[in-house]
């Protein structure tokens, strides 16, 4: 039997971390057993509908890469893939459910439910309609009164099931409520929808996070219930934000395009989010989608909730940036430079090589040539380096030299800036590595920086080089007279 899976997202909000790790466990199992994939979207709580979510749910799934086999925009034999659009299907099954005897009308009014509240607040029906005869559920029905149509789950008895990752899971049917499978407006409620689709589909294998585990046993009664083969189960552990607390859609956290936002690349946050909860056999972490797909087994499924780790997903951010090819990385970065301190400023191609092997995610640009434009006072501590025996005085030295071998270039880079500052340090009898240090200090004024002397000033220019070695030089002689 070919697998078939799914990814049913609700459009009601951002896409989160979460809903994205579901996609891409429902995609790689799908992929690795030579399936396919389809995408439904789930949108039949109105109220929580989110306009333009839709469209996210596309272009997040574009943006990593998935190839869907069948969804809204793909079409397929099974559709609409829309639950919006399939109403009537809905409507259809339930009235079969009920001559099946798997469910049955509901006339209750508000008033009536309400007084079934416990002292605890809870609820659950008590199975009050499933006692009118044929003929009073017709007269009613003729009638016009509003109804529902909720399963009949067995009073009592134990219900189970496989679930891949979590194994048995029993349920007391006593536990269990007739609920809602359709509202009175005709609407299904998620608890029907899902089943009838996941049938209708042909889904072989349902992937989603483990707050539905409790609730399969009732699906499984309505597939019992149709004479249907319920599919096969991979419940999914949470993603927490720490010991305690899950990662949450409510409070905004981890939002995939915010990571995309910030200068991750999607290869980078798919290998990371295929780890938070799956762990391959062998050591490697760093695994593209196709290394995924080969590796993918559900064997390999956690139990347990994992903490997400944004520390973790930036170093393999860094992996895949270091990767690109420098047309890329310098296409990606052009846009940060732009919005940067050295933004039309400098030559952003120098800034590329540099830059490619130092940041961790493309937001660092920012950070990372800042201190170009922040150029002024500093501590003469910079020019102290034990091993090169340099200090200020000897960054003195260096600087005014420097002054004089860049004065007398005519043409000006990198490359003639070494030999030009090799040739000074010779002369004035010191090693090339205290001019280069000493310079390095002296037109940057930081500690750190993302490349040498001869880097540095080659982004500056000449001018500016010499302009920033004058102030060195004077600001070093300023503050050696006060000490
Ligand atoms: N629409 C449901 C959700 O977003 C999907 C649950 C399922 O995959 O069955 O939570």
């Amino acid at each position: 039997m070919k697998v078939r899976t799914r990814f049913a997202p609700s459009p009601t909000g951002f896409m989160h971390i979460g809903n994205l790790r579901t996609a891409l466990y429902s995609y790689l199992f799908a992929r690795h057993y030579g399936g396919e994939f389809i995408l439904r979207i789930e949108d039949t709580d109105r109220e929580r509908y989110v306009e333009g979510a839709v469209d996210l749910v596309y272009r997040t799934l574009e943006t990593v890469g998935f190839k869907i086999d069948e969804s809204p925009v793909h079409g397929g034999e099974v559709g609409p893939y829309v639950q919006s659009e399939r109403k009537n299907i809905y409507i259809e099954y339930a009235h079969k459910l009920v001559e099946l005897g798997g469910a049955y009308y509901c006339f209750c009014d508000k008033e009536r439910l309400e007084s079934l509240t416990d002292e605890n607040g809870n609820r659950k029906y008590d199975k009050h309609c499933l006692s009118l005869t044929k003929e009073e559920v017709e007269a009613k029905l003729k009638a016009g009164e509003p109804y529902v149509i909720r399963q009949n789950v067995p009073a009592s008895g134990m219900t189970s099931y496989e679930d891949l990752v979590f194994g048995t899971i029993e349920i007391d049917c006593a536990d269990m409520e007739d609920q809602v499978l359709l509202k009175s407006d005709g609407m299904p409620t998620y608890n029907f929808a899902n089943v009838i689709d996941d049938h209708l589909m042909g889904i072989t294998h349902v992937t989603r996070g483990m707050e539905y585990l409790s609730s399969t046993p009732k699906y499984n009664l309505l597939y019992k219930s149709f004479g249907w083969e319920p599919p096969k189960y991979i419940h999914l552990p949470p993603i927490m934000k720490d010991a305690q607390r899950k990662l949450s859609k409510r409070y905004g956290d981890a939002n995939f395009e915010d990571f995309i936002a910030k200068g991750y690349l999607p290869e980078a946050i798919i290998n990371y989010i295929a780890l938070l909860g799956w762990s391959p056999k062998g050591e490697v972490e760093k695994m593209d989608i196709d290394t995924l797909t080969e590796l993918f087994d559900v064997a390999g499924i956690n139990k347990s909730g994992s903490i997400f780790d944004e520390v973790k997903m930036k170093w393999l951010n860094s992996l895949y940036i270091k990767e690109l090819s420098p047309e890329r990385f310098a296409e990606l970065a052009k846009p940060w430079y732009d919005k940067s301190v050295i933004a039309g400023k400098y030559d952003y191609n120098k800034w590329n090589a540099l830059l490619q092997s130092r940041v961790e995610i493309m937001q660092d640009i920012l950070d990372k040539v800042k201190f170009i434009e922040e150029f002024g006072e500093y501590d003469l501590e910079l020019y102290y380096h034990k091993k090169l025996k340099a200090d200020a005085s000897v960054g003195l030295v260096a600087v005014k030299g420097a002054i004089e071998a860049i004065e007398a270039m005519d043409e000006f880079n990198e490359e003639l800036l070494s030999e030009a500052l090799g040739a000074k340090a010779e002369e004035l009898g010191m090693k090339k590595g205290q001019m280069l240090w000493s310079v390095r200090v002296a037109v940057t004024g930081a500690a750190v920086t993302p490349g040498g002397a001869t880097e540095m000033a080659g982004i500056l220019g000449k001018e500016e080089s010499l302009r920033r070695l004058a102030f060195s030089r004077d600001l070093i002689e300023r503050k050696l007279q006060n000490a």
